[in-house]
């Protein structure tokens, strides 16, 4: 079977460096925080182009963080997209406040800012809700469409947010990914594009007050010092090893995963398009122009009349694993029923029927590219 997203393949590439990073933190006898954090910290802000970057326990956690910053809560509404992972929603009802989910476009599968401003101009006439935050996620590696949901905010003075969990190392017009929002956040889960060997996530922003109010609710809401606590916060820190680890990857990551990742995907779509998929109503994902993906899945849709399930199955047989992100709309979700503005999202509800996720990632190579295209096209070019 070969792996949906190889990262044993990875560890073997960079295993002599990680494993003196991890001994030396082993030895080191400092496991929480210290200057390997620090490091990494100011790295990550470098590469990303922000002023502050604050690591934390994992990416939702970092989503968290941020509302809490802002001081989100009771009656406040926080726009989500109605096509994501869970957590870019869950951290809403966390804090008091109420999600309204809106739908995204059914190419790039991200927030529509169309619909987005329809949204929030509903919540205004509506004046139950205080519409404060748009959580604008970059979802499979592709940024959101910055401009047009920066204008939204501007316009009902609202406060970005960038889940970047899946699109760091992504940009527009070589504006990197995490530098988009009021804060930006990302994750380090190891299957997303930097990834370290556990949880991790970190929390991005030009603003001093927001960094200082972020480092104090990440740990225990402290003051000057540990044991003064001034804010009711949570435990959410980054291991030492976790950091070490992270370095080591980072510089891979920006020295070739990146490009390597993008050199797959480019195959896929070579592959694919003379598969003769696009002519039997699959369609390969977009990347609009000036956008750059990293490539957290790459994600095509199939036509309607094809059977996923079995298609899956199949496949499976054949030693191609592939995946479902995401199957439920997030307002179709049992959880946010008693908590959510209802709405239905059209194109969200489309893709959950139609989306697949194929074997990607920088160490996946030609000869299996190769079989996953036949494979399909065996299935679906009739
Ligand atoms: C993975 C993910 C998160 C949460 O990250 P964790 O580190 O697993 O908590 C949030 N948003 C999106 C879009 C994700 O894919």
């Amino acid at each position: 079977m070969m792996q949906f997203r190889d990262l044993q393949a990875q560890y073997g590439r960079l295993q002599p460096d990680i494993d003196a990073a991890v001994s030396a933190v082993l030895a080191g006898g400092r496991y929480i925080g210290g200057i390997l954090v620090q490091e990494l910290e100011s790295q990550l802000a470098d590469y990303v182009g922000v002023k502050h970057c604050i690591t934390c326990g994992n990416g939702t956690d970092a989503l968290q963080l941020a509302l809490m910053a802002w001081g989100v809560g009771r009656g406040d509404a926080v726009f989500v997209p109605d096509f994501t992972f869970f957590s870019s929603g869950e951290v809403v009802p966390a804090v008091g406040a109420t999600p309204v989910f809106v739908d995204v476009n059914g190419r790039t599968f991200n927030l529509d800012a169309s619909k987005l401003e329809k949204a929030v101009l509903a919540v205004e006439q509506e004046g139950r809700l205080r519409p404060r935050v748009v959580v604008a996620v970059d979802l499979f590696g592709l940024p959101a469409d910055y401009s047009a949901i920066r204008d939204v905010c501007d316009r009902h003075d609202l406060l970005l947010l960038e889940d970047g969990a899946q699109g760091f190392g992504g940009s527009i017009d070589g504006r990197m990914a995490c530098s988009f929002g009021d804060i930006s956040t990302t994750s380090f889960f190891p299957a997303k594009p930097l990834g370290c060997y556990g949880d991790g996530g970190a929390v991005f922003t030009d603003s001093d007050e927001w960094a200082a109010l972020i480092r104090s609710y990440a740990v225990h809401g402290k003051g000057t010092m540990k044991y003064d606590n001034v804010r009711i916060g949570m435990n959410s820190r980054l291991d030492t090893v976790q950091a070490a680890i992270l370095q080591v990857k980072l510089s891979a990551f920006i020295d070739y995963e990146l490009d390597a990742v993008n050199k797959v995907a480019a195959a896929y779509n070579d592959l694919l398009r003379s598969a003769g998929l696009p002519e039997e109503g699959v369609a390969l994902p977009e990347v609009p122009a000036g956008f750059r993906s990293s490539w957290a899945q790459y994600t095509i849709q199939l036509p309607d009349s094809c059977n996923r399930d079995s298609l899956q199955e199949e496949l499976t047989g054949q030693g191609i694993p592939t995946m479902v992100y995401y199957p439920k709309p997030m307002s179709a979700q049992g959880a946010f029923q008693r908590c959510c503005v209802p709405c239905s999202g059209e194109q969200a509800a489309l893709l959950c029927r139609s989306v697949l996720s194929l074997p990607c990632g920088p160490d996946i190579d030609a000869a299996a590219q190769q079989l996953v295209a036949n494979a399909l096209s065996c299935k679906l070019v009739g």
